[in-house]
């Protein structure tokens, strides 16, 4: 065989394209790069417009410093860069771009047209289409550049096919869009998408008028500031006290020297800043800001840039995580698995009050299965109840399952106080009950909403004043995937252009709660749930949260509350845990208290 018969150089074109498959994964990757090398050439303005997801056209316009001819016909080329000369300058990047592939890459796989100039006398125009430049001629127009891609793959069917709908390729421009905005807040920014402005963001502002202005000013009340310097290493920026938290990540903003990036150990240090302050499947938002020096990073480690590496990850994940540990006056050492367990303080209310079997509205009777509730699995085992009625007393009805039961039914409780300000203690023919209110409130209203659903009598209650919810894309995709369903369940919803949605109505048995933080926690649901399900599971899954989010919105129960949860608890089907699966009530029998003391 002939040397060199088989391996070749390939043509730039060619080169350009394949790169293009790494740089250019969908149209959003075209406005990150788009608008990066804006932010570069030191804009104080950006304007994105886009139409059909981006598909038809993706138009950046900047007030940067702008190229000259020569320059601007060297950008559309691969590896042409001005920001770095030799390889030693990535050791030290200032600035977002330095691969010099962006331009090249998206050139082929469009039809490209840039307009820039550098503030002199002419402007240059240079259209570029599939690769191949078609047009360079001089024109007037102000410093600055304008990018037009449009008709992304028309020369690459097969990465075509891989475009999602309009609206899915517009939430990722949309999630873009807000990451480059908050790296950002003094550049002033606009998006256009389909002719309606969707962002007009005043420049020469601070982070936390950009986070109002991006996510409002209420959401701006659950943040605290973050300001800490450790030797090496600087954290600024905003998190969310624990109260304020989500189902994922998404909320959470980091940026390392002013590059928008996720790393492994930034992740590890936000959840150990939080530690113990949070449950494990839940995030805080937030929007931090990490500057240490460039030669500590590795930048180049994704051809997207997305990824980064720390040189000495400990000193940039120690620092994260005291810095969160200072805002939220936590002791720092708490991290470390230091902490002493709180002193239970018990205090019982004086009061206590007799509630007997009579008072219960239902005649069904539980009776709590061998061993009460197991701590090792963290699950009750099946809740094995008996049927009883008032008139036929004691009359017995084997359990369906045959299991043998052994306890005697529960026929009377007293309610005796409430330790922690939460746990509400109960005494028992057998033993005492320890009952989360929280966990038993959301099995109630659960059953009862879902037997409304299951019935199709689902009642609904109006508001006074219908509530305009803006959502952030992701959370509004999911909630207009679903409109009809929530109308079924009744939500008074409808579309009101954007991410904004009317709600005018309720369910009527979730009282007390604001329609914005049920249909927040509903799209958090449903965007847990992800694809997979029938109506069936989204149902539950809706009302799961609603009811969630519902009990949220209580404030302390009265005893009065107390005594009726417990009665309506006792009426339910599966009382021992919440819709979510964490136990209700915790069981512990005289006997087991006996033996702990020692009098067995
Ligand atoms: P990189 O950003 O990695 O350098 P790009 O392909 O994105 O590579 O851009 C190539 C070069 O074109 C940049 O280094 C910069 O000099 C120039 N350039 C690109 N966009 C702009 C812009 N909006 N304003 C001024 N110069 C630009
Ligand atoms: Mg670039």
């Amino acid at each position: 065989m002939e040397p060199g018969a088989h391996i070749r150089v390939l043509p730039a074109r060619v080169a350009n394209k394949i790169a293009a498959g790494e740089v250019v994964e969908r149209p959003a990757s075209i406005i990150k790069e788009l608008v990066e090398n804006s932010i570069d050439a030191a804009a104080s303005q950006v304007d994105v417009e886009i139409t059909a997801g981006g598909r038809k056209l993706i138009s950046i316009r900047d007030n940067g410093y702008g190229m000259n001819r020569d320059d601007a016909l060297l950008a559309i080329e691969r590896h042409a860069t001005s920001k770095i000369r030799d390889v030693d300058d990535i050791e030290r990047i200032g600035t977002l771009g330095f691969r010099g592939e962006a331009l090249a890459a998206i050139a082929s796989v469009s039809r490209f047209r840039m307009t820039t100039c550098d503030g002199g006398p002419i402007g240059t125009e240079i259209v570029v289409i599939g690769g191949k430049i078609q047009d360079v001629r001089e024109i007037g127009r102000p410093a600055g550049t304008t990018t037009e891609v449009r008709d992304i793959f028309f020369n690459v069917p097969a990465r075509k096919k891989f475009l999602r709908s309009y609206q899915t390729e517009q939430t990722h421009i949309r999630a873009v869009f807000m990451v480059q905005a908050l790296a950002s807040p003094a550049i002033g920014m606009t998006l256009k998408i389909d002719d309606r402005h969707v962002y007009e963001l005043a420049g020469g502002g601070n982070l936390e008028n950009r986070v109002e202005d991006l996510f409002g000013a209420d959401y701006r009340k659950n943040l605290k500031s973050v300001n800490y310097q450790s030797s090496n290493v600087t954290v600024t920026g905003y998190i969310s006290i624990p109260a304020f938290n989500r189902s994922n990540r998404e909320e959470q903003y980091i940026f390392v020297n002013g590059r928008p990036t996720s790393a492994a150990v930034l992740s590890f240090a936000i959840r150990e800043g939080y530690h113990t302050l949070l449950p494990k499947d839940r995030y805080p938002s937030v929007f931090l800001f990490i500057k240490t020096d460039p030669e500590q990073v590795d930048v180049n480690v994704h051809p997207a840039k997305r990824e980064i590496r720390f040189r000495h990850p400990s000193e940039v994940r120690d620092a994260v995580i005291t810095a969160i540990r200072k805002t939220l006056e936590l002791p720092a050492d708490l991290a470390t698995g230091g902490m002493e367990p709180e002193k239970a303080i018990i205090s019982l209310q004086p009061k206590t009050i007799q509630l007997k079997i009579e008072n219960l509205p239902t005649t069904r009777i539980f009776k709590y299965p061998r061993g009460g509730f197991n701590p090792e699995t963290g699950r009750n085992p099946m809740p094995v109840r008996q049927e009883e009625t008032r008139e036929s007393n004691k009359k017995v009805v084997p359990p369906a399952d045959g299991a043998k039961t052994d306890t005697s039914p529960w026929s009377s409780c007293r309610v005796l106080g409430q330790v922690g300000s939460l746990y509400v203690v109960l005494e028992t023919e057998d033993g005492m009950i320890l009952m989360d209110p929280h966990a038993a409130h959301e099995r109630v209203l659960f059953e009862q909403y879902m037997s409304a659903i299951v019935s199709g009598k689902v009642k609904t209650q109006g508001l006074l004043l219908p509530e305009t919810i803006e959502m952030i894309p992701k959370d509004a995709l999911r909630v207009r995937k679903h409109v009809k369903l929530l109308a079924k369940l009744g939500f008074g919803i409808s579309e009101f252009g954007g991410d904004a949605f009317v709600i005018d109505a309720i369910p009527a048995c979730l009282t007390n709660v604001s329609a914005a933080s049920l249909l927040k926690e509903v799209a958090e649901a449903l965007e847990q749930a992800g694809q997979r399900g029938g109506e069936k599971q989204y149902e539950e899954l809706i009302a799961q949260a609603a009811c969630k989010s519902a009990v949220k919105a209580r404030d302390k129960l009265s005893l009065q509350e107390i005594e009726q949860l417990v009665v309506d608890l006792a009426g339910v089907e599966m009382p021992y845990t919440c819709p979510h699966g964490r136990p209700t009530l915790i069981f512990t029998s005289f006997q087991e208290l006996n033996k702990k003391f020692g009098r067995e």
